[in-house]
């Protein structure tokens, strides 16, 4: 086995590829394919970067680097992961998860606008109030599902939170199950002068009907979606979801928000 950093090669990128659940990459040795699963293979939960692992291979077992992991917020590798669901046929499961990726990626708007933005502008002494805010938004978003999350994140885009005054954000966290968000803003109302493509998207995702399709999924065991369909919002959650999430330069890790 190779004994130094030098020696150790690194994998094919173009060999990579990833789910939420499992990365799979041909060994750069050997030349099969190993499957690692995330967790219980590499005890990780985020992205893979860099990371030093042996073949799977029983004949080979010999250390690579495996880097090229596409993305590192789960909802785009819920979305990206997708594809293979709609190649396998499985339509009812494709749409479940599609509708979950719009949900993971408000919950983690509301994360980046609620507290860790905030935590990149307060100093150490405000540590305790930050906790404080991620337990109650925690507790809030248990309760709110798509319809209302969709609301929720159309507001803020409409009205920005100030991330500077932690006591408005914390009183704005006991507020996200009120009255005034079961309804979106007007259309209207959305920003106009927006970055790149942000209005487009944000309309496109204001007036998706991948909720209505879950729902109908759920409610309806003798509704089956078809292949269309399937396609249909995949293509559309790909373009509004992957899109909003680089437009607005989402990032899973706190310390990313710090002195930005
Ligand atoms: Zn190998």
């Amino acid at each position: 086995m190779p004994s130094t950093t030098q020696q150790i090669p690194y994998a094919d990128l173009d060999t990579v590829r990833s789910n939420p659940e499992n990365i799979s990459v041909i060994c750069p040795l050997c030349q099969k394919e190993s499957t690692y699963n995330r967790v219980s293979d590499l005890g990780i939960t985020g992205f893979i970067a860099n990371q030093q692992v042996n073949c799977l291979q029983p004949e080979c077992r010999e250390a690579f680097y495996l880097c090229g992991d596409m993305l590192g917020l789960n909802f785009q590798l819920v979305i990206l992961s997708c594809q293979h669901l709609i190649d396998t046929k499985d339509y009812t499961r494709c749409i479940m998860d599609l509708t979950q990726a719009h949900e993971m990626f408000f919950k983690l708007f509301l994360q980046v606008e609620l507290v860790f933005k905030p935590f990149g502008l307060c100093d150490a002494s405000h540590l305790n109030i930050l906790r404080k805010l991620e337990q109650s938004l925690i507790k809030e978003l248990k309760t709110l599902a798509f319809a209302k999350l969709r609301n929720v994140f159309m507001h803020m885009m409409v009205s920005p939170v100030q991330h500077g005054n932690l006591d408005t954000i914390y009183k704005f966290i006991g507020h996200l199950n009120d009255e005034c968000y079961a309804k979106p803003p007007k259309v209207r109302s959305l920003p106009v002068n927006a970055k790149g493509n942000l209005n487009p998207l944000l309309n496109s995702i204001y007036r998706s009907d991948i909720c209505t399709l879950r729902n109908t999924v759920i409610h309806s065991s003798a509704y089956h979606p078809t292949k269309e369909e399937a396609v249909f919002f995949y293509r559309e959650t790909r373009k509004n979801v992957l899109g909003l999430a680089a437009i607005l330069d989402l990032k899973s890790e706190m310390h990313a928000y710090r002195n930005c």
